[in-house]
């Protein structure tokens, strides 16, 4: 990938995480630097709610996974994208596409002006169709210089599946998209921190992709595994003393035998079986 400071050569990491308390990773790839990061969302989506048979409500990422190829796949299943859309209206001075009404019904949209932007067949793709105000109209207009320094009359573009993008914009003023969002900065972003400061993510140790992708599957099924044991309780573990005091009865063990094999094993001796001399069993 080329950056600022010349290109840059590395790896991405991809996590889908249930939206629990738990924090589990359901999905992971690691996907080379210049594979923009919003192309395997899908397919991660996909593979998570398949394979867990999973029926997600919502799903949430940043604005780099916000392609209206994304929106409209995600929101055609019934599931609401969280998810910010890049701010494309403000690149000028000029008015904003959210500043034109959409009239449905009779196809056509309304400038701050009141004048009306009808469609036009020749100028319309596949994938957008153009609207555009009649020239007299915007060459009379007071706020031309506000809307456009065409003299053709001003145009906008809109998208075939903008219902979806409408419907996405609308989700950003509730209080369940925030909290979905704040939710995201706060418990799932964290996991790579955890990743890159504890299990080696920053750098990975191996070669090839296939291989980064097994040593990334690795570190997220011990993240799971964390979690899992934070949930039920690690259960005992032998201190190192008693592992030290283990291995020495062990070995006095082996001696003793040795001993009693060489004729040199004392006939009487006495057990401790704790600390306290209390409970001194003599045996013979
Ligand atoms: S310039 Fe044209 S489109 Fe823009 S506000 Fe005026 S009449 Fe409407």
């Amino acid at each position: 990938m080329l950056t600022k400071g010349g290109s840059h050569l590395g790896y991405q990491t991809h996590y889908v995480v249930d939206g629990g308390k738990a924090r589990i990773i359901l999905g992971v790839l690691v996907a080379p630097l210049e594979v923009s990061e919003n192309k395997p969302m899908l397919d991660l989506l996909w593979r998570a709610r398949f394979r867990w048979k999973l029926l997600p409500r919502q799903a949430t990422g940043d604005s780099k996974y916000g392609t209206e190829e994304n929106i409209v796949a995600i929101e055609s299943q019934h599931i609401r994208a969280y998810i910010p859309l890049p701010d494309n209206d403000h690149r000028t001075e000029f008015f904003s596409a959210q500043e034109f009404k959409y009239d449905a019904e009779r196809d056509i949209y309304i400038c701050p002006a009141g004048k009306e932007l009808h469609f036009v067949q020749g100028q319309s793709t596949e994938r957008s169709r153009r609207y555009r105000a009649y020239a007299k109209d915007c060459n009379h207009c007071l706020l031309k210089s506000r809307c456009t320094t065409g003299k053709q009359g001003r145009s906008l573009c809109r998208s075939v599946d903008e219902e979806y993008l409408d419907r996405v914009r609308a989700y950003h003023k509730t209080e369940a998209y925030k909290k979905a969002y704040r939710k995201r900065s706060v418990w799932v972003e964290p996991l790579f921190g955890e990743g890159k400061q504890w299990h080696g993510m920053r750098r990975f140790r191996l070669r090839l992709l296939w291989r980064v992708n097994c040593e990334a599957l690795m570190i997220a099924a011990g993240q799971n595994l964390k979690r899992l044991l934070n949930k039920r309780g690690w259960g005992r573990r032998p201190c190192p003393t008693e592992a030290v005091s283990l291995s020495f009865w062990l070995l006095l063990g082996d001696v003793l035998v040795v001993f009693r094999r060489s004729g040199l094993f004392p006939r009487r001796c006495t057990q401790i079986t704790q600390c306290s001399s209390r409970n001194a069993i003599p045996f013979y």
